[in-house]
């Protein structure tokens, strides 16, 4: 299980600051309002699209052993590429063939954000925001 907070803007600042920005929150376990959960692990997770890695931190509640990673909210649960990147990629998939998109990511990976995304059209013909589908997504990983 995972769930995104703020721990810094980019890369640098997450590393700088998440680790006392996440002791700070005080984050509680979902299915015990009375205890705090506190650091017990980490993993390195790769972001591709600026081709560095950071440290995730997972916490864990002492009184049931539930454990949750903590990702920047600049990064989705999941992916490998940052939300930013997904989201420029996938608005510039309206107007260019995947093939001239500028990305690390692949045209398999690209095409695969696209299906998973699928742009929905209000009554009014005008199309949703792009981020929902993945907000959505986002809601359910957590
Ligand atoms: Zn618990």
């Amino acid at each position: 299980m995972s769930i995104s907070a703020y721990l810094g803007t980019t890369a640098d600042e997450y590393r700088k600051k998440s680790h006392s920005m996440l002791l700070a929150l005080r984050l509680c376990c979902p299915d015990h309002a009375d205890q705090i959960m506190v650091l017990h692990d980490k993993y390195k997770r790769k972001i591709k699209d600026i081709s560095e890695e950071i440290i995730i931190h997972r916490l864990i509640c002492h009184k049931c052993g539930k454990t949750i990673a903590v990702l920047p909210d600049f990064l989705l649960p999941y992916k490998q590429f940052s939300a930013g990147e997904i989201e420029a990629v996938l608005i510039d998939s309206e107007e260019m063939s995947v093939y001239d998109i500028e990305t690390e990511a692949s045209v398999y990976t690209i095409r695969r954000w696209m299906r998973s995304i699928r742009l929905t059209s209000t009554e009014d013909g005008q199309q949703a925001n792009v981020l929902s589908p993945i907000i959505k997504e986002l809601g359910q990983a957590l």
